[in-house]
């Protein structure tokens, strides 16, 4: 849920206002307002005490118009069939902004991830694809990790749908391990192409990326590449992250009177993103409540983890002082807090813009898994760096020329991107 607000209602309203300065055809819009295929499904496990446990399985195809569905698969507690539906339309536009010929799709498993074992994860995981297989496939719907899933995870799925259809099969699932079918950068891919876009940002707004300062939400995959490219690319400071314990199930902001160190705090975050906190009091780090990170004073601002936590009551607790709004997280910021930010310039790097580094290099990865040949590390940034770039230039030229913030921009070229296939395909 995203705060008050059901995440694909959001989704809806953020499409509607869109159709609406486009002029679309309602009957268009009518297609592209809900998911084109859903599925629900209950997933069976066996668990190590030998009970069995049954779980909620979710996979929502939204458009496939511009290629096959992609979008990643979220095991959280709180996963519902409107936040899969929501992240699934998300995913579209992601694709169609990112110029990657591809469609959308989301998936999810209720469950905390960090509450199971290693092989009931496992279990779990192959589970959902016993499920799904039919209706997933390099041709057909690819998914990928998201919050609570992990590259391991995808080996053990890619591995299970590679069993059901009878040969090896890599391209079906994205964000793999490296040896595993990865591909070199897609552990920074995302985070890193949160930064290219605030680098863009920055030159857009003439600031001077080395004197800034940015505040993040979360410590998990985004949150964690997105700070460590914006001390190393940008040569800027981290106010502060902020990081949920599974241990006391509460969430808290890390900062340091130094600047926090990604690198350092690297090393002491577990793989559900949560920090140990003696370590980081004995490196002198300070820890207050979680939602602290919305009010330190910094210049960018990267809510990292998940939907909604910018919203109508929080965003007024911002600093005076920002004047980006990076979305690493998907839809982490209501409309009302889209309101805030009009009406105080505030320039937005909407979501499906500023992280859609992951889904592209998930692309790559597909591209040389097909290919059976992989590119180095360099290759892999240097084209993500293209990309990114591309896509905001994009969106930033729309944005001047229609007149409009950067959230609509962004849509108007990607629902234009998506219409124009479905034309060509003559679906409409
Ligand atoms: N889960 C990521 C996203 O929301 C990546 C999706 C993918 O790589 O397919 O964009």
């Amino acid at each position: 849920m995203a705060g008050q607000i059901n995440a694909f209602e959001m989704a809806q309203k953020q499409f509607d206002g869109v159709a609406k300065l486009l002029n679309l055809d309602p009957q268009i819009s009518e297609v592209l307002r809900w998911p084109m295929r859903e599925y629900s499904f209950r997933i069976p496990v066996r668990m190590d005490d030998g009970s069995l446990r049954v779980f909620q399985g979710y996979r929502v195809q939204h458009n496939d118009a511009r290629g096959p569905n992609k979008g990643g698969i979220r095991f959280h507690p709180n996963e519902t069939f409107d936040t899969v539906r929501a992240l699934a339309t998300w995913m579209t536009w992601k694709c169609a902004v990112a110029d990657i010929p591809l469609g959308g799709g989301k998936g999810g498993i209720i469950v905390d991830p960090s509450s199971i074992t290693t092989p009931e994860k496992e279990r779990l995981c192959r589970g959902w694809v016993q499920n799904m297989w039919k209706n997933i496939g390099p041709r057909q719907d690819v998914p990928a990790p998201d919050v609570g899933t992990t590259p391991q995870m995808m080996g053990w799925m890619m591995d299970e749908y590679s069993r059901m259809v009878g040969q090896y099969t890599p391209g079906v699932f994205t964000g793999k391990p490296l040896g595993g079918g990865g591909s070199e950068g897609r552990t920074e891919a995302t985070g890193y192409g949160v930064i290219y876009t605030v680098r863009e940002a920055m030159k857009h707004l003439k600031m001077d990326p080395s004197q800034s300062v940015a505040a993040l939400e979360g410590f998990g995959n985004v949150s964690q590449y997105a700070a460590i490219g914006f001390v190393e690319m940008l040569g800027g400071k981290i106010a502060c992250v902020s990081c949920w314990d599974r241990n006391d199930k509460t969430s808290y902001t890390y900062s340091h009177k130094d600047g926090v160190s990604p690198r350092f705090l690297l090393t002491i975050v577990d793989q559900y993103g949560t920090i140990d906190q003696k370590k980081a009091k004995e490196a002198g780090y300070i820890i207050e409540d979680g939602e602290k990170w919305i009010e330190k004073e910094c210049d960018v601002l990267i809510p990292a983890a998940i939907e909604g936590h910018v919203n109508g009551d929080t965003v007024k607790r911002m600093s005076g002082r920002v004047k980006i709004v990076a979305e690493g997280a998907n839809g982490p910021c209501t409309p009302e807090a889209d309101d805030y930010f009009k009406k105080n310039g505030i320039f937005n790097i909407p979501d499906f813009l500023c992280n859609a580094g992951g889904v592209t290099t998930s692309y790559f990865e597909s591209v040389q898994n097909d290919m059976n040949f992989y590119w180095t590390k360099h290759e892999v940034l240097e084209r993500l760096d293209t990309k990114m770039t591309q896509a905001f230039n994009a969106v930033l030229q729309m944005s001047e020329k229609e007149k409009v913030y950067m959230r609509d921009a962004a849509y108007m070229v990607a629902i234009d991107r998506v219409v124009k296939a479905m034309q060509l395909r003559g679906w409409i």
